[in-house]
């Protein structure tokens, strides 16, 4: 099945074929290491962690490889460990840590390299004096600015017009820059503020340029996938493109540019004010299974919107109930990904398809009664669910702990059932199977029985 993705940089979809198919090489812009992932940054994460799978799923495991990296010098990170009387290494190793442990909880593979800004220094100093040298930039003031007047091809990602561009960077209008839309590549740091020593001076780099020089580093000039939100698009991607061409004598940078949409929180933007900020950590803290949460990430087509909501969450927990139940007492047959599934996610990553086909795999498993049958389409939604990091966990062990109430509700319904029947010790037992795992029931007047953990 021939994988068809969106390239933000044709704005249509194209057929994807890596530059060497023994090889395919994507990079995805990563955290910047101040503070906790939100929900919106693991949607990042999902998305890119699902198209990783599908392509080792097609070009194989050992010929992708996945560079995400990690900035761990920026402003943010400066202001953050000021705010927290932390050391600034203390923070991003910190930060970086709960990362990792967050992003491992929701399904996501790590990267095959995982480079860190800090550590490639000489690499974005030396793509600075490359562009200075082709005269795409220059040295002012301590500062390195990249000559956005200079690049003819600026613009050519984004599509905007000079002066929207202008608007939309909100760059800084400073003394020291030859043109407003000038953006930086170094700039002076006071002894307070993490440097190094560069033919500038004392300093760091700006944002844009770490994305370049880790790129090249572990991918070379031009590579398969360049992946970020969809607010990364302008002007930091941009910015990337300009500088990775303009240092590499107008070689083309990246073939696809892949965006993920936005996620929001209950129809609003998500924002520390509003106080709908949601993290990884506090939906994990409460017990939510990681998987509902990818599960959740992963029910909207990833470039439209997502709007995040409890409602959501508690539907992705009663499919994953549904169908790890689909699984128990399976025998371990091994199957294919069904075609459905894969053609899916071939186009686009079509992921709430790929869903749907799960459901119609699950209801066929509770249909049928014919015990061959059955164990293939359990193997069939078992391999599904696989590519999509679903049902991952022994499905004993998901429905009595990992899920939620649908497991329980059903447990109840069918004491209702019994004691409509008179089958009153088989309601019983139910009452206190349930009790045993900690689920005390009330019955109420009128016939509805409500249920609490312990
Ligand atoms: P940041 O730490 O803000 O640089 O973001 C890290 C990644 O998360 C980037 O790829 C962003 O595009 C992405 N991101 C940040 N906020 C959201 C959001 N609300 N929805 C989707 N992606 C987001
Ligand atoms: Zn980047």
């Amino acid at each position: 099945m021939p994988l068809v993705l969106y390239n933000s940089l044709t704005r249509r979809k194209e057929n994807f074929a890596p530059i060497e198919p023994a090889k395919v090489r994507m990079y995805v812009c990563g955290p910047t290491v101040y503070d906790r992932a939100h929900i919106g940054n693991a949607r990042a994460v999902i998305v890119f962690d699902q198209l990783y799978r599908m392509l080792r799923h097609q070009y194989g495991a050992a010929h992708v490889k996945y560079v995400r990296n990690i900035t761990d010098v920026e402003d943010k990170i400066i202001d953050a460990a000021r705010a927290n009387g932390e050391a600034i290494e203390a923070l991003t190793e910190r930060t970086t840590r709960l990362f990792h442990d967050d992003m491992a909880a929701l399904g996501a593979l790590p990267p095959d390299v995982e480079p860190r800004a800090t550590a490639h220094i000489p690499q974005m100093i030396a793509m600075i004096e490359r562009l200075i040298a082709a005269d795409h930039a220059y040295a002012a003031e301590g500062h390195v600015l990249f000559a956005v007047a200079s690049w003819q091809g600026y613009g050519k990602l984004a599509r905007r017009s000079r002066d929207e561009m202008v608007a939309g960077a909100r760059v800084e209008v400073a003394p020291y820059k030859r043109d407003p839309s000038d953006f930086v590549l170094w700039k002076p740091s006071d002894t307070d503020q993490p440097g190094w020593d560069s033919p500038w001076g004392r300093g760091r780099p700006g944002w844009h340029i770490e994305c370049s020089a880790m790129s090249e580093a572990h991918l070379g000039e031009t590579f398969d996938i360049h992946g970020g939100g969809i607010d990364l698009i302008f002007p930091h991607h941009e910015n990337e493109v300009a500088q990775s061409e303009a240092a590499h004598d107008g070689r083309p940078f990246v073939r696809f540019w892949v965006h993920n949409g936005f996620l929001s929180v209950e129809g609003e933007k998500m924002s520390k004010s509003l106080g709908n900020f949601v993290t990884t950590h506090e939906l994990l803290e409460r017990g939510v299974p990681g998987e509902a949460i990818r599960l959740a990430l992963l029910s909207t087509h990833y470039r439209d919107p997502l709007d995040w909501t409890e409602d959501r969450l508690s539907q992705a927990r009663q499919t994953l109930d549904r169908w790890y139940r689909a699984l128990l007492r399976w025998p371990a047959t091994h199957a294919a990904v069904s075609e459905a599934v894969d053609a899916a996610l071939a186009d686009d990553l079509n992921t709430p398809l790929a869903i749907t086909h799960l459901h119609d795999l699950a209801a066929a498993v509770y249909r049928t009664q014919e015990p061959a049958e059955k164990a293939a389409l359990q193997a069939q939604l078992k391999a599904g669910a696989g590519l999509l990091g679903l049902l991952e966990a022994p499905p004993g062990t998901w429905l009595q702990g990992g899920g939620d109430g649908s497991a329980i509700e059903e447990r109840i319904a069918d004491r209702a059932t019994a004691r409509m029947e008179r089958r009153f010790a088989d309601a019983d037992r139910i009452r206190a199977e349930l009790a045993a795992d900690g689920i005390i029931l009330e019955d109420k007047p009128g016939g509805a029985t409500e249920w609490r953990r312990v």
